[in-house]
């Protein structure tokens, strides 16, 4: 699948530092920080640095070292947000029927309360 970046997307712009963020973690490749609109009392976006759509654009387009960094900085915001114990909930929306309102991949790291099913009908 061939995906088109988009590169006036909101966190391409936090990427270029033209809009702050609350950065709980920047590796070589990857960047972490606190959703503007948090659905948890932890709310944590992981994104890689480089023009990535979606989850399987990014599994497919990226390099090796951007996929292991990117796995690497999702367990350490795990560790820094202390959810061994209580757990948290991962998502990454993907186009329309995913519900993607930012089309540069993101992974959602919700955690602070039960999270309830995983998906709701609709
Ligand atoms: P999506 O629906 O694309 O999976 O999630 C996009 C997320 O980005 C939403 O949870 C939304 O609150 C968050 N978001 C949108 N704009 C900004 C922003 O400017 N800064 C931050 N930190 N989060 C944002």
């Amino acid at each position: 699948m061939a995906y088109a970046y988009d590169t006036s997307n909101i966190f391409a712009r936090i990427l270029r530092g033209e809009i702050p963020n609350s950065t709980v973690l920047e590796t070589e490749h990857s960047l972490a920080f606190r959703d503007i609109a948090p659905q948890a009392p932890d709310h944590v976006l992981v994104i890689p640095k480089g023009p990535y759509v979606t989850y399987d654009h990014f599994c497919a387009a990226a390099s090796d070292a951007e996929i292991v960094d990117f796995a690497r900085a999702v367990a350490r915001v795990c560790a820094a947000l202390g959810v061994e114990e209580n757990g948290y909930r991962a998502i990454t929306n993907a186009g329309t029927h995913g519900v993607q309102e930012v089309p540069h991949f993101h992974m959602h790291i919700v955690a602070g309360r039960p999270m309830g099913r995983m998906l709701e009908q609709s």
